[in-house]
């Protein structure tokens, strides 16, 4: 089975959320249930300076007119070999693959992303002539037209079956109308009913009206997706669209989240050693100057500083956890208001508080293993990855009970204290209240040692491997290239 994958991050690349972690794991997990995975990028500098060499392919017309030449590389630090769209003008740009330096979405993103959809339908179509996949796969607003475009081609031999997976339907793609001639839309297709939303163009909308099937990371957002509270204007189109949707909670990729095997950690450890441990909290304090004590746990924040992470909820806890003796160890980068209340928090308690603003993969390892909780309490979570990979290292998640934090968190129960299969806690109603009862499970939990050993012996032993989705990704592939011949 032949498989193109269309993204527009990728680890070891390009990364800014769980997209890149799920585009990086997935080659190799589907080259393990027979599948021949390429990946479709586009030319950001920072992929085609770590690529040793590239071969040119061939060249593609865009629907406005450019040429962009497609590349073809083996890539060094994965298993995928790669297509790149060879277009500096469109993604040598300082900033985020989305938005420079102030934070403003670069203007000519329609562009950018129309071309990405483009190419994946020029491939489809045989651009290569050495290989063609038999299935597209398209993830999230940046690929939305590569399963229109497909589904829009007259000529028959290009009508190549697309899976679109949403990994956070709250980003959706927009655009101005006006675009829709220089981006090829047909007139059939502006309409309620095709990629139309409210008089915008909707790359979002374009890839779950067109796609063959749709996936989303987690079978909990999946359902939730389909409600008014978590569909963004969508939930009515993905209720219609409901028969193709399932939910394929997203991996870890073991090789590169295990605190046995884990370079950047000081100690490593596994289930067995769970003392080793203190050598990374020992160890993390002293890199970010706080105290080894142990009268409450040391809590970590990996994450975007976005309102919908709910990180609000901890701002407004801190005061009376810190006076519990917590310790807050946060990582992220964001919305500046976020980032300015984070640092407040850290000045007004140097002691306790330590923000690093900026993303820093190798202090996210050691803050999963230097700390005792992570909290996530996020307005709502796709699949969310940072919680199971802290599950992984021992450090017990707080999780607002929403799409896959619920799916994946077993919380425990005060009143049941010796319940096995609990690796965390968690609050169902996104408020203050129900967030600080949560903490005070927590606490309580915290003050019978045995009991959180157990929890991080249970939370370091699921298994949130790629294998199942793998599988399940490999059926729906089967399913349509049976379907379509
Ligand atoms: P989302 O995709 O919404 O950002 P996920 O939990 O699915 O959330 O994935 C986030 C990924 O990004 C995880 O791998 C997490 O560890 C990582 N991450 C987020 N912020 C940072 C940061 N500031 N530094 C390092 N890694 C980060």
């Amino acid at each position: 089975m032949r498989v193109l994958q269309v993204s527009s991050e990728m680890v070891p690349w390009v990364k800014t959320g769980g997209l890149a972690d799920v585009a990086g794991a997935l080659p190799a997990a589907l080259a393990r249930c027979g599948v021949e995975l390429r990946a479709l990028l586009p030319g950001y500098p920072v992929i085609l300076q770590a690529l040793r060499s590239t071969e040119r392919i061939g060249r593609a017309r865009l629907p406005w007119g450019d040429e962009v030449d497609v590349l073809g590389a083996e890539a060094h630090g994965s298993s995928a070999r790669l297509y790149l769209i060879d277009a500096a003008w469109l993604y040598a740009r300082a900033g985020s693959p989305y938005e420079d330096a102030q934070g403003h979405a670069f203007a000519d993103n329609h562009r950018r992303f129309a071309a990405l959809g483009w190419v994946a339908r020029e491939l489809a179509c045989g651009l290569d002539p050495t290989w063609q996949p038999q299935v597209v796969h398209a993830h999230d607003w940046h690929a939305g037209l590569a399963p229109a475009y497909l589904a829009w081609s007259t000529a028959p031999h290009v009508r190549r079956p697309s899976v679109f997976t949403i990994h956070n339907l709250a980003y959706q793609g927009l655009f101005r109308a006006v675009h829709q001639a220089e981006l090829g839309i047909p007139a059939h297709a502006w309409h309620l009913e095709g990629l139309e939303f409210h008089g915008q163009i909707s790359y979002m909308k374009a890839g779950i009206v067109h796609a063959d099937r749709l996936s989303t990371v987690s079978a909990g957002y999946a359902r939730e997706i389909q409600t008014p509270e978590q569909g963004f204007g969508l939930d009515g189109l993905l209720r219609h669209h409901g028969h193709k949707l399932s939910g394929i909670r997203n991996g870890i990729d073991s090789g590169i989240w295990n605190p046995a095997h884990d370079d950047h950690l000081p100690s490593r450890y596994n289930p067995g050693q769970l003392t080793a441990r203190a050598t990374n909290h020992e160890a993390l304090g002293l890199e970010l100057g706080l105290a080894a004590h142990h009268e409450a746990p040391r809590c970590a924040i990996i994450s975007r500083l976005h309102p919908h992470k709910g990180l609000g909820l901890v701002l407004e806890a801190a005061a009376p956890m810190l006076h519990q003796g917590a310790q807050l160890a946060i990582l992220g980068r964001g919305e500046a208001s976020i980032e300015q209340a984070f640092l407040e928090l850290e000045q007004r308690h140097p002691d306790q508080v330590r923000v690093r603003l900026g993303f820093d993969e190798a202090l996210a390892h050691r803050l999963l293993a230097g700390c005792d909780m992570l909290l996530m309490p996020s307005q709502f979570e796709p699949c969310g990855l940072t919680q199971m990979y802290a599950m992984r290292y021992g450090c017990l998640p707080l999780v607002h009970s929403v799409g896959g934090l619920a799916d994946t968190v077993h919380p425990w129960d005060p009143h049941n204290p010796a319940a096995t299969g609990c690796s965390g806690f968690a609050f169902a109603t996104f408020h203050i209240g129900a967030f600080l009862e949560a903490w005070a499970q927590a606490l309580a939990c915290w003050a019978q040692p045995v009991q959180w050993a157990a929890l991080q012996r249970t939370g370091m032993s699921l298994a949130f491997d790629w294998d199942e989705p793998a599988r399940q990704y490999t059926r729906i592939y089967q399913q349509l290239g049976h379907a379509h011949g």
